[in-house]
């Protein structure tokens, strides 16, 4: 049962931020990562491009070089991984922390493999690893996704985007420009007005052109293998269908959080508690770092945002060591 300062909980972004500062600080530290090393962005889509420029991506101060201003998903690939490994950061991968569980003056963390014992936790979970639900007929066909990956596979094919922000849209372009035949359903009545503003005009002369056809205030009522209905405000509608990318979002893994004894605000935002200037939760030395502190709000924080969660948490762990 190894000891440490610092556990923190997720090898994303932000969790290896958290991690260098605490190098730094020289505290003991170990991250616990359930996937490889930022995970999240390993299974974004292959050919996804930032919205962030990349030297606001930057952790610990180490400088991220991209051929463009907006990286992309192999760039931020390798700049993560690249700080992973040169800064020698203490990472345990494929192994998932599954409690942490007070204990006197330190916590007990349960994973996938062992138990550590902690002083302090940071929870760096983000959101990607659950998505929200249609909770309609036929969701779960082999043909239905949550995790759009390349356009590539859906040529030729009848295919239904659901959503109409950024990761909706990206599907439905890119899976246009292959070839498929491109429905988006849209619960409201126009395109997410945070959809990136260079991509907003191609999504939305595509749907004026017929080139990609569009439901607005619809959802779909239910998936069979080779058709789905809708439902319109012109009533039900029956198409043909062979994928379903169901582009709606995802959220943190509030089991996790309140099984650590987080609070979580009583509305459908389930909001945690945490104190904004430390991070620190209701929970004494349990800390909240990057995008799993807006709870249901997933787009509140991203990672030129929440970098700094680092440097006020280890700061905040100094004053307790
Ligand atoms: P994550 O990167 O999600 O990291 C959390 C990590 O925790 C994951 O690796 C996960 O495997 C791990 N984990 C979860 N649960 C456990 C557990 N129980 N045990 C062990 N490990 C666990 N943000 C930007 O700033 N700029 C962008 O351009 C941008 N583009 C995006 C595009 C897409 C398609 C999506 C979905 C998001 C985008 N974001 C962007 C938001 C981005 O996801 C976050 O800003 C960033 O990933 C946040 O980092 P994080 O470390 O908080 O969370």
């Amino acid at each position: 049962n190894a000891a440490f300062d610092v556990l923190i909980i997720g090898g994303g972004p932000i969790g290896l931020a958290c991690a260098l500062e605490a190098k730094r600080a020289g505290l003991t530290y170990v991250i616990i990562e359930k996937g490889c090393v930022v995970n999240s962005l390993f299974n974004y889509p292959l050919y996804m491009t930032f919205f962030s420029t990349s030297e606001r991506l930057e952790i610990g101060s180490v400088p991220f070089v991209s051929v463009n201003p907006k990286p992309t998903r192999p760039e931020a690939l390798e700049y993560y991984r690249r700080v992973a490994t040169s800064q020698e950061l203490n990472i345990r991968l494929f192994e998932e922390v599954q409690q942490v569980i007070p204990n006197a003056n330190e916590y007990t963390v349960i994973t996938s493999k062992r138990s550590y014992h902690t002083r302090h936790v940071i929870i760096a979970t983000g959101f990607y690893d659950i998505p929200n639900l249609l909770n309609i007929p036929g969701e779960n066909l082999p043909k239905v996704t949550h995790y759009y990956k390349d356009p590539h596979f859906y040529a030729t094919q009848h295919v239904v985007v659901i959503g109409a922000h950024n990761s909706a849209v990206d599907a439905a372009l890119e899976t246009y420009r292959k070839g498929a035949h491109v429905t988006m359903v849209i619960r409201d009545a126009e395109i997410g007005a945070r959809v990136k503003y260079w991509v907003k005009p191609d999504i939305e002369n595509r749907i004026k052109e017929g080139s990609i056809k569009t439901y607005y205030h619809s959802s779909v009522a239910a998936i069979r293998p080779q058709e789905v209905d809708l439902i319109t405000p012109a009533g039900t509608v029956t198409i043909p269908n062979d994928f379903v990318i169901a582009m709606t979002g995802y959220q943190p893994n509030f089991t996790l959080l309140e099984k650590a004894g987080i609070r979580l605000s009583n509305d459908d935002k389930k909001h945690p508690a945490y104190n904004p200037l430390t991070m620190e939760t209701n929970m004494p030395r349990i800390y909240l770092a990057g995008v799993v502190c807006g709870g249901m709000d997933t787009h509140v924080w991203f990672i030129e945002n929440s970098r700094d969660h680092a440097d006020k948490i280890i700061a905040h762990i100094k004053n307790y060591v």
